[in-house]
Protein backbone atom coordinates (compact mmCIF):
# COMPACT_ATOMS: atom_id res chain seq x y z
CA UNK A 1 0.00 0.00 0.00
CA UNK A 2 1.17 3.35 -0.68
CA UNK A 3 1.94 5.79 2.90
CA UNK A 4 -0.61 8.05 3.42
CA UNK A 5 3.19 10.87 4.03
CA UNK A 6 2.89 13.11 1.22
CA UNK A 7 1.88 16.64 1.07
CA UNK A 8 -1.27 18.00 0.65
CA UNK A 9 -2.44 18.55 -2.24
CA UNK A 10 -4.65 20.91 -4.64
CA UNK A 11 -4.48 24.56 -4.31
CA UNK A 12 -5.69 25.97 -1.79
CA UNK A 13 -4.78 28.02 0.87
CA UNK A 14 -3.70 25.36 3.12
CA UNK A 15 -1.82 23.22 0.41
CA UNK A 16 1.80 22.19 -0.42
CA UNK A 17 1.81 24.14 -3.91
CA UNK A 18 0.45 27.56 -2.03
CA UNK A 19 2.49 27.10 0.77
CA UNK A 20 6.28 26.23 -0.39
CA UNK A 21 8.36 29.34 -0.21
CA UNK A 22 10.77 28.10 2.21
CA UNK A 23 11.18 25.21 0.39
CA UNK A 24 11.84 27.26 -3.12
CA UNK A 25 14.15 29.59 -1.46
CA UNK A 26 16.64 26.78 -1.46
CA UNK A 27 15.89 26.37 -5.01
CA UNK A 28 16.25 29.70 -5.84
CA UNK A 29 20.21 29.97 -4.24
CA UNK A 30 21.27 27.06 -5.71
CA UNK A 31 20.53 27.80 -9.62
CA UNK A 32 23.91 29.56 -9.84
CA UNK A 33 25.45 26.60 -8.53
CA UNK A 34 23.72 24.07 -10.49
CA UNK A 35 24.51 26.39 -13.48
CA UNK A 36 27.83 26.05 -12.94
CA UNK A 37 28.32 22.38 -12.23
CA UNK A 38 26.34 21.53 -15.49
CA UNK A 39 28.87 24.00 -17.37
CA UNK A 40 31.80 22.54 -15.99
CA UNK A 41 31.41 18.79 -15.07
CA UNK A 42 28.38 17.81 -17.39
CA UNK A 43 29.57 15.91 -20.53
CA UNK A 44 27.12 16.74 -23.23
CA UNK A 45 26.68 14.36 -25.80
CA UNK A 46 25.91 16.16 -29.07
CA UNK A 47 25.39 13.17 -30.93
CA UNK A 48 22.36 12.34 -28.99
CA UNK A 49 19.26 15.03 -29.38
CA UNK A 50 17.77 13.43 -26.29
CA UNK A 51 18.15 14.87 -22.85
CA UNK A 52 16.18 13.14 -19.63
CA UNK A 53 15.77 14.82 -16.23
CA UNK A 54 14.01 13.50 -13.42
CA UNK A 55 12.84 14.96 -10.09
CA UNK A 56 12.70 12.82 -7.62
CA UNK A 57 9.77 13.67 -4.75
CA UNK A 58 8.61 16.20 -6.95
CA UNK A 59 5.62 16.99 -4.98
CA UNK A 60 2.50 18.98 -6.30
CA UNK A 61 4.39 21.46 -7.85
CA UNK A 62 5.33 24.70 -8.02
CA UNK A 63 9.03 23.83 -6.90
CA UNK A 64 9.78 21.25 -9.02
CA UNK A 65 8.86 23.50 -12.13
CA UNK A 66 11.57 26.18 -11.11
CA UNK A 67 13.83 23.18 -10.47
CA UNK A 68 13.77 21.77 -13.83
CA UNK A 69 13.87 25.16 -15.86
CA UNK A 70 16.61 25.86 -13.78
CA UNK A 71 18.68 22.67 -14.85
CA UNK A 72 17.40 23.16 -18.36
CA UNK A 73 18.56 26.55 -19.10
CA UNK A 74 21.96 25.28 -17.84
CA UNK A 75 22.37 22.85 -20.25
CA UNK A 76 21.01 24.99 -23.21
CA UNK A 77 23.55 27.10 -22.44
CA UNK A 78 26.35 24.90 -22.01
CA UNK A 79 25.02 23.61 -25.90
CA UNK A 80 24.99 26.96 -27.54
CA UNK A 81 28.51 27.45 -26.39
CA UNK A 82 29.79 24.29 -26.90
CA UNK A 83 28.00 23.62 -30.68
CA UNK A 84 26.98 27.15 -31.52
CA UNK A 85 23.72 25.64 -32.29
CA UNK A 86 20.01 26.33 -30.81
CA UNK A 87 19.73 24.16 -28.04
CA UNK A 88 15.73 24.90 -28.90
CA UNK A 89 16.26 23.52 -32.11
CA UNK A 90 18.06 20.52 -31.26
CA UNK A 91 17.48 18.86 -28.16
CA UNK A 92 14.45 17.82 -27.02
CA UNK A 93 14.29 17.61 -22.72
CA UNK A 94 12.22 14.98 -21.51
CA UNK A 95 11.15 15.72 -17.59
CA UNK A 96 10.10 12.75 -15.33
CA UNK A 97 8.30 13.64 -12.38
CA UNK A 98 8.62 11.26 -9.84
CA UNK A 99 6.61 10.79 -6.22
CA UNK A 100 4.53 8.67 -4.52
CA UNK A 101 1.64 7.23 -6.34
CA UNK A 102 -0.67 8.90 -3.77
CA UNK A 103 0.68 12.27 -4.57
CA UNK A 104 -1.62 14.42 -5.96
CA UNK A 105 -0.18 14.84 -10.11
CA UNK A 106 -3.47 15.94 -10.90
CA UNK A 107 -2.59 19.50 -9.83
CA UNK A 108 1.50 19.12 -10.86
CA UNK A 109 0.17 18.26 -14.66
CA UNK A 110 -2.34 21.25 -14.16
CA UNK A 111 -0.35 23.43 -13.43
CA UNK A 112 2.47 22.93 -15.43
CA UNK A 113 3.74 26.10 -16.89
CA UNK A 114 2.33 27.36 -19.79
CA UNK A 115 5.26 28.36 -21.76
CA UNK A 116 7.48 24.74 -20.79
CA UNK A 117 9.26 23.70 -23.40
CA UNK A 118 9.43 20.21 -22.54
CA UNK A 119 7.92 17.20 -22.84
CA UNK A 120 6.70 15.18 -19.66
CA UNK A 121 5.63 12.10 -17.57
CA UNK A 122 4.81 11.24 -14.70
CA UNK A 123 6.68 8.05 -12.75
CA UNK A 124 4.80 7.50 -9.87
CA UNK A 125 6.08 5.09 -7.20
CA UNK A 126 9.11 4.99 -4.87
CA UNK A 127 12.32 6.73 -5.25
CA UNK A 128 14.03 3.97 -3.00
CA UNK A 129 15.41 1.69 -6.05
CA UNK A 130 15.04 1.80 -9.69
CA UNK A 131 12.00 3.94 -11.11
CA UNK A 132 13.59 4.56 -14.39
CA UNK A 133 15.67 2.55 -17.38
CA UNK A 134 18.82 1.84 -16.81
CA UNK A 135 21.30 4.31 -18.38
CA UNK A 136 18.70 6.75 -19.49
CA UNK A 137 18.96 9.48 -17.45
CA UNK A 138 20.90 12.97 -17.80
CA UNK A 139 20.65 14.82 -15.08
CA UNK A 140 18.54 13.96 -11.86
CA UNK A 141 17.50 16.35 -8.70
CA UNK A 142 15.93 15.96 -5.36
CA UNK A 143 15.35 18.26 -3.31
CA UNK A 144 13.76 18.19 0.33
CA UNK A 145 12.86 15.09 0.00
CA UNK A 146 15.50 12.43 1.74
CA UNK A 147 14.70 12.63 5.03
CA UNK A 148 11.91 10.89 4.78
CA UNK A 149 12.10 7.29 5.27
CA UNK A 150 10.32 4.39 3.89
CA UNK A 151 8.68 3.82 7.41
CA UNK A 152 9.41 4.09 10.74
CA UNK A 153 12.30 1.88 12.30
CA UNK A 154 11.44 -1.26 13.56
CA UNK A 155 11.23 -1.09 17.39
CA UNK A 156 10.41 2.43 17.83
CA UNK A 157 6.81 1.69 17.51
CA UNK A 158 7.23 -0.97 20.13
CA UNK A 159 7.22 -0.76 23.94
CA UNK A 160 8.60 -3.89 24.16
CA UNK A 161 11.86 -3.04 22.66
CA UNK A 162 14.74 -1.55 23.60
CA UNK A 163 14.69 1.57 20.44
CA UNK A 164 10.92 2.15 21.72
CA UNK A 165 10.38 5.89 21.17
CA UNK A 166 7.85 6.67 23.35
CA UNK A 167 8.21 10.36 22.68
CA UNK A 168 7.38 11.90 18.59
CA UNK A 169 11.25 12.38 18.30
CA UNK A 170 14.41 14.33 19.24
CA UNK A 171 14.45 15.26 22.32
CA UNK A 172 14.88 12.02 24.94
CA UNK A 173 16.42 10.65 21.74
CA UNK A 174 17.77 7.68 23.31
CA UNK A 175 21.10 5.71 21.73
CA UNK A 176 19.06 2.49 20.27
CA UNK A 177 16.46 4.89 18.90
CA UNK A 178 19.15 6.66 17.34
CA UNK A 179 20.85 3.96 16.04
CA UNK A 180 17.18 2.70 14.73
CA UNK A 181 16.82 5.60 12.78
CA UNK A 182 20.20 5.46 11.37
CA UNK A 183 19.83 2.07 10.35
CA UNK A 184 16.68 2.98 8.17
CA UNK A 185 18.47 5.79 6.86
CA UNK A 186 21.44 3.92 5.56
CA UNK A 187 18.77 0.92 3.88
CA UNK A 188 16.72 3.56 2.52
CA UNK A 189 19.68 6.20 1.11
CA UNK A 190 21.42 3.03 -0.05
CA UNK A 191 18.30 1.87 -2.13
CA UNK A 192 18.21 5.31 -3.28
CA UNK A 193 21.69 6.04 -4.74
CA UNK A 194 21.85 2.16 -6.11
CA UNK A 195 18.53 3.52 -8.53
CA UNK A 196 20.03 6.33 -9.39
CA UNK A 197 23.12 4.79 -9.71
CA UNK A 198 21.75 2.57 -12.49
CA UNK A 199 19.59 5.20 -14.50
CA UNK A 200 21.93 7.66 -14.75
CA UNK A 201 24.43 7.85 -17.55
CA UNK A 202 28.03 7.90 -17.19
CA UNK A 203 28.90 11.30 -16.19
CA UNK A 204 25.22 11.78 -15.33
CA UNK A 205 24.88 14.62 -12.52
CA UNK A 206 22.42 14.13 -9.44
CA UNK A 207 21.63 17.42 -7.17
CA UNK A 208 20.52 16.59 -3.71
CA UNK A 209 19.05 19.79 -2.13
CA UNK A 210 17.31 19.60 1.46
CA UNK A 211 18.20 19.04 5.26
CA UNK A 212 21.32 17.66 6.90
CA UNK A 213 22.11 18.33 10.09
CA UNK A 214 25.63 19.85 10.71
CA UNK A 215 28.47 17.02 12.52
CA UNK A 216 28.18 17.61 16.39
CA UNK A 217 24.88 19.27 16.40
CA UNK A 218 21.79 17.46 17.71
CA UNK A 219 18.63 17.55 15.72
CA UNK A 220 16.82 18.84 19.12
CA UNK A 221 18.98 21.63 19.36
CA UNK A 222 18.07 22.87 15.36
CA UNK A 223 14.92 24.49 14.79
CA UNK A 224 13.07 21.68 12.40
CA UNK A 225 13.94 19.38 16.22
CA UNK A 226 12.72 21.97 18.13
CA UNK A 227 9.01 22.23 16.21
CA UNK A 228 9.21 18.22 15.92
CA UNK A 229 9.47 18.38 20.11
CA UNK A 230 6.71 20.85 19.27
CA UNK A 231 4.30 18.93 17.65
CA UNK A 232 4.76 16.04 20.25
CA UNK A 233 4.26 17.98 22.74
CA UNK A 234 0.84 19.16 21.02
CA UNK A 235 -0.42 15.79 20.13
CA UNK A 236 0.37 14.62 24.04
CA UNK A 237 -2.00 17.44 24.77
CA UNK A 238 -4.33 16.68 22.33
CA UNK A 239 -4.54 12.92 23.88
CA UNK A 240 -5.17 14.43 27.27
CA UNK A 241 -8.06 16.14 26.03
CA UNK A 242 -9.77 12.90 24.76
CA UNK A 243 -9.42 13.12 21.30
CA UNK A 244 -6.45 10.57 20.63
CA UNK A 245 -5.81 7.45 22.64
CA UNK A 246 -2.43 8.03 24.64
CA UNK A 247 -1.35 3.98 24.20
CA UNK A 248 -1.85 5.03 19.98
CA UNK A 249 -0.04 7.96 20.21
CA UNK A 250 3.29 6.61 22.45
CA UNK A 251 3.85 4.53 19.41
CA UNK A 252 3.49 7.06 17.20
CA UNK A 253 6.53 8.50 15.18
CA UNK A 254 7.63 9.68 12.07
CA UNK A 255 9.32 7.83 9.40
CA UNK A 256 11.70 11.14 8.82
CA UNK A 257 15.49 11.36 9.88
CA UNK A 258 17.69 14.19 8.55
CA UNK A 259 21.19 12.64 9.21
CA UNK A 260 24.28 13.98 9.63
CA UNK A 261 26.80 15.18 7.27
CA UNK A 262 29.38 12.40 7.69
CA UNK A 263 26.61 9.56 7.83
CA UNK A 264 24.93 10.73 4.48
CA UNK A 265 28.71 10.99 3.26
CA UNK A 266 29.37 7.73 4.28
CA UNK A 267 26.61 6.09 2.44
CA UNK A 268 27.58 7.65 -0.94
CA UNK A 269 30.98 6.41 -0.23
CA UNK A 270 29.72 2.93 0.50
CA UNK A 271 27.59 2.72 -2.75
CA UNK A 272 30.46 3.78 -4.72
CA UNK A 273 28.75 4.69 -8.01
CA UNK A 274 28.95 8.42 -7.54
CA UNK A 275 31.80 11.09 -6.73
CA UNK A 276 30.87 13.59 -4.31
CA UNK A 277 31.39 16.88 -6.27
CA UNK A 278 30.01 18.91 -3.98
CA UNK A 279 29.03 18.57 -0.04
CA UNK A 280 28.12 21.91 1.32
CA UNK A 281 25.75 24.34 3.16
CA UNK A 282 24.09 26.69 1.28
CA UNK A 283 22.27 29.90 3.15
CA UNK A 284 19.36 30.67 1.63
CA UNK A 285 16.50 33.67 2.33
CA UNK A 286 14.65 32.43 4.07
CA UNK A 287 17.31 29.83 5.81
CA UNK A 288 15.21 28.87 9.36
CA UNK A 289 11.61 29.31 9.43
CA UNK A 290 10.65 32.88 10.12
CA UNK A 291 9.33 33.19 13.93
CA UNK A 292 5.95 33.06 13.56
CA UNK A 293 3.35 30.92 14.72
CA UNK A 294 0.89 31.30 11.92
CA UNK A 295 3.40 30.24 9.01
CA UNK A 296 4.35 27.72 11.56
CA UNK A 297 1.68 26.12 12.27
CA UNK A 298 0.49 26.13 7.83
CA UNK A 299 3.84 24.71 7.31
CA UNK A 300 3.33 21.95 9.74
CA UNK A 301 0.10 21.10 8.63
CA UNK A 302 0.69 20.84 5.03
CA UNK A 303 3.70 18.31 5.99
CA UNK A 304 2.60 16.47 8.39
CA UNK A 305 -1.33 16.98 8.65
CA UNK A 306 -1.76 14.08 6.06
CA UNK A 307 -0.12 11.97 8.78
CA UNK A 308 -1.42 12.72 11.83
CA UNK A 309 -4.73 12.84 10.06
CA UNK A 310 -4.55 9.29 8.67
CA UNK A 311 -3.63 7.92 12.20
CA UNK A 312 -5.88 9.87 14.32
CA UNK A 313 -8.71 11.78 12.56
CA UNK A 314 -9.40 14.77 11.02
CA UNK A 315 -10.42 16.77 14.34
CA UNK A 316 -7.68 15.38 16.14
CA UNK A 317 -5.36 16.84 12.94
CA UNK A 318 -7.13 19.97 13.10
CA UNK A 319 -7.06 20.77 16.94
CA UNK A 320 -3.55 19.32 17.26
CA UNK A 321 -2.75 22.34 14.84
CA UNK A 322 -4.82 25.14 16.67
CA UNK A 323 -2.84 24.35 19.85
CA UNK A 324 0.66 23.87 17.71
CA UNK A 325 -0.28 27.57 16.87
CA UNK A 326 -1.28 29.05 19.91
CA UNK A 327 0.94 27.70 22.15
CA UNK A 328 4.12 28.33 19.64
CA UNK A 329 4.60 31.56 21.17
CA UNK A 330 5.67 29.87 24.08
CA UNK A 331 8.95 28.07 22.27
CA UNK A 332 9.99 31.34 20.26
CA UNK A 333 12.52 31.92 22.87
CA UNK A 334 14.16 29.21 22.36
CA UNK A 335 13.60 28.76 18.08
CA UNK A 336 15.23 32.19 18.31
CA UNK A 337 18.42 30.52 20.00
CA UNK A 338 18.21 27.37 17.66
CA UNK A 339 21.49 26.55 16.11
CA UNK A 340 21.32 26.96 12.10
CA UNK A 341 23.07 25.52 8.81
CA UNK A 342 20.80 22.81 8.30
CA UNK A 343 20.38 23.80 4.49
CA UNK A 344 22.74 21.56 1.97
CA UNK A 345 23.52 21.40 -1.90
CA UNK A 346 25.23 18.65 -3.21
CA UNK A 347 26.31 17.04 -6.15
CA UNK A 348 27.34 13.79 -7.13
CA UNK A 349 28.80 12.57 -10.52
CA UNK A 350 27.67 8.99 -11.70
CA UNK A 351 31.03 7.59 -12.04
N1 LIG B 1 10.83 18.64 -4.07
C1 LIG B 1 9.74 19.47 -3.62
C2 LIG B 1 8.83 18.74 -2.65
C3 LIG B 1 9.42 18.37 -1.32
S1 LIG B 1 8.23 17.64 -0.24
C4 LIG B 1 10.25 20.77 -3.06
O1 LIG B 1 11.47 20.91 -2.86
O2 LIG B 1 9.45 21.65 -2.78
C5 LIG B 1 8.83 15.97 -0.16
C6 LIG B 1 8.24 15.10 -1.25
O3 LIG B 1 8.95 13.87 -1.26
C7 LIG B 1 6.78 14.74 -0.99
O4 LIG B 1 6.01 15.06 -2.10
C8 LIG B 1 6.81 13.25 -0.71
O5 LIG B 1 5.65 12.58 -1.17
C9 LIG B 1 8.04 12.83 -1.52
N2 LIG B 1 8.61 11.56 -1.09
C10 LIG B 1 8.99 11.19 0.15
N3 LIG B 1 9.44 9.92 0.14
C11 LIG B 1 9.35 9.48 -1.15
C12 LIG B 1 9.66 8.25 -1.80
N4 LIG B 1 10.14 7.22 -1.12
N5 LIG B 1 9.44 8.13 -3.12
C13 LIG B 1 8.95 9.19 -3.83
N6 LIG B 1 8.63 10.39 -3.26
C14 LIG B 1 8.83 10.53 -1.94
Amino acid sequence: MAPTYTMAGGKGPNSYSQHSTYQRALLEVAKEKISEAISTKLEINSASNRFNIADFGCSTGPNTFLAVQNIIDAVGQKYRKETQKNPDDNIEFQVLFNDHSNNDFNTLFQTLPPTKEYFVAGVPGSFFGRVLPRDSLHVGHCSYSLHWLSQVPKGIADRNSPAWNKDIHCTGFSDEVAEAYLDQFKIDMGSFLKGRGEELVSGGLLFLLGSCVPDGVKMSETMKGMLLDHLGNCLNDVAKEGLINQEELDSFNFPIYPAHVAEFKSVIEDNGCFTIEAFEKISHANEEFPLDPEFLATSNKVTFGGVIESRFGKEAMERTNELYEKKCPEILPELANAKSGMQFFIMLRRN
